[in-house]
């Protein structure tokens, strides 16, 4: 069992270069028994003002440094993170519930994205225009914006981070990151690595708090220019109109409504395999998870008898114990939401194939399991297939093409990541260029993003950005145009 120091037990703000202590504090728990593990800060403005005021400063400095030098301390960051891999990753099981080979996943994400931006460090590319006049140069650079501000959620509490702050870092920007408190251990651990690898002090500051306290001052902080929020599509909306009403840069990511497209030539065991994966991987809690199965009618009753039959297989427990393929939800509030969506397919009239209850796992009397869930004969237009529920709930809907298959991915408001299980290669191409989603996966399941593709949406998923791949950095750079007379 893994145990915590007296620093990890005892969290503190990271603000300015100082382990900052604030005298409100939360409660933190582990989903896999309900045991607090931490305490947490719960800060007022007054720590946003703190740390957006040192940013201001120290990030003038920080920009000055030469691109490539502000990679090393990636470099160097992600090395060490890879040296402490293991640990990293069962403090992410602890907190987070995934099961510890999900977070070794996770944590690696961190390490590839660290490697991967500090090499953006030594391109940063600009462009040069031939200029429409004599004796005349034109280019254009990337610049920092300044401060920013990043606000991340606790189902990849390790990954998300480093695709918005290791950019922002890179590209000369200091960072104000509010993670989310249920689970801060990784921001801890992130925070201390940078301490210990050097990064000056100021551009990587941590506030743990609300996102009505904390998150506001963010918004209304003047000297923070950008917010980039990763979350549930309402927050994201409140984030969306609270940054507008101050003219700020804000890049949303907010969910999904994922589907795996199984067509009448598909691989019917490769197809739930994907399924498997892609929804109940982090019991269902990812933007990404496969949600709904839109599944041809020719094959629609072999892949539900196999699926169910595959469905039984999946252990479920404590994630730090590698036997278990399914950890806990994260707490109540999410279990709860959960179970008012079996009720909601019930009442819709969709059959509840499989699972449907909570669970109570030998002698984690107290932590928040889910059976994984299946529902069939569900309609497009079900509350269950067209609202994300944030766990292993899966919608089993049958079409009779491939028209009506893309329709029926299409037809909600979200557009994050799609797949299409098929041999025929015209209808991959057609698929690729008719999924309105920001994500395509073919032959696998809706799952898996890499860290130098970009990360997003399209609809309600999303505004117009993108995390992680070199894609991350218009986020937190701006193009300034340059004119030479000689
Ligand atoms: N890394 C995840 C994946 O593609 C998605 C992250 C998220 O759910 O926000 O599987």
């Amino acid at each position: 069992m893994i145990t915590l120091t007296k620093e990890e037990r005892n969290l503190k703000n990271f603000i300015n270069g100082e382990w900052t202590e604030v005298t409100n504090k939360e409660k933190v728990y582990n989903p896999a028994n309900g045991e607090v593990i931490a305490e947490v800060p719960n800060s007022g403005a007054e720590a946003i003002t703190q740390a957006a005021e040192s940013a201001r400063i120290a990030q003038r400095e920080w920009a000055l440094v030469p691109a490539p030098q502000r990679a090393e301390l990636l470099y160097k960051a992600g090395t060490m993170m890879k040296e402490r891999k293991e640990r990293l990753s069962q403090l992410l099981t602890l907190e987070n519930g995934k099961v510890i080979e999900e977070a070794r996943g996770e944590v690696q994400e961190g390490i590839d994205m660290a490697f991967y931006m500090a090499g953006e460090g030594r391109r940063l590319f600009g462009q040069t225009t031939p200029s429409e006049l004599k004796d005349k140069f034109a280019m254009s650079e990337r610049c920092p914006v300044g401060v920013v501000g990043i606000i991340t959620p606790w189902n990849f509490p390790i990954a998300i981070a480093t695709w918005k702050s290791f950019p922002a870092i890179v590209s000369g920007n200091a960072v104000i990151w509010k993670p989310s408190s249920e689970t801060p251990l990784m921001a801890n651990e992130l925070a201390r690595i940078f301490e210990e690898a050097g990064l000056p002090k100021g551009i990587l500051q941590v506030v743990y708090g609300s996102g009505a306290i904390v998150g506001q001052a963010m918004i209304e902080h003047d000297a923070i220019r950008v917010i980039s929020f990763t979350g549930s599509n309402e927050t994201g909306r409140k984030v969306a109109t609270e940054c507008g009403k101050q003219l700020k840069k804000v890049s949303l990511e907010m969910g999904g409504k994922n589907a795996v497209i199984v067509m009448e030539d598909a691989d019917i065991d490769l197809a739930v395999e994907g399924i498997l994966w892609s929804a109940f991987g982090t019991s269902g809690q990812r933007c990404t998870a496969c949600s709904r199965v839109i599944v041809h009618k020719a094959v629609r009753k072999t892949l539900e008898e196999r699926l169910l039959k595959a469905m039984k297989n999946l252990t479920i427990g404590d994630g730090l114990d590698s036997n278990n393929k399914i950890g806990p939800i994260i707490n109540q509030t999410g279990l709860d939401k959960i179970l008012k969506y079996i009720e909601i397919g019930k009442e819709e009239g969709a059959k509840l194939a499989a699972g449907g209850k909570q669970l109570t796992v030998e002698n984690y009397e107290k932590g928040f399991y889910f059976e994984p869930t299946l529902f069939t004969d569900v309609s497009i237009d079900m509350r269950i297939a067209q609202e994300e529920i944030f766990g292993p709930v899966v919608s089993l809907i049958e079409v009779n093409n491939f028209e009506e298959a893309i329709a029926a991915n299409n037809k909600v408001k979200y557009g994050l990541s799609s797949s299409i299980f098929t041999k025929d290669v015209n209808r991959v191409f057609q698929a690729q260029r008719d999924l309105d989603t920001g994500i395509v996966y073919v032959n696998a399941g809706t799952t898996g993003a890499e860290i130098h593709l970009p990360f997003g949406g399209t609809k309600g998923t999303g505004n117009g950005h993108r995390d992680s791949g070199v894609q991350a950095l218009d986020v937190f750079t701006e193009w300034k145009a340059v004119y030479v007379d000689y």
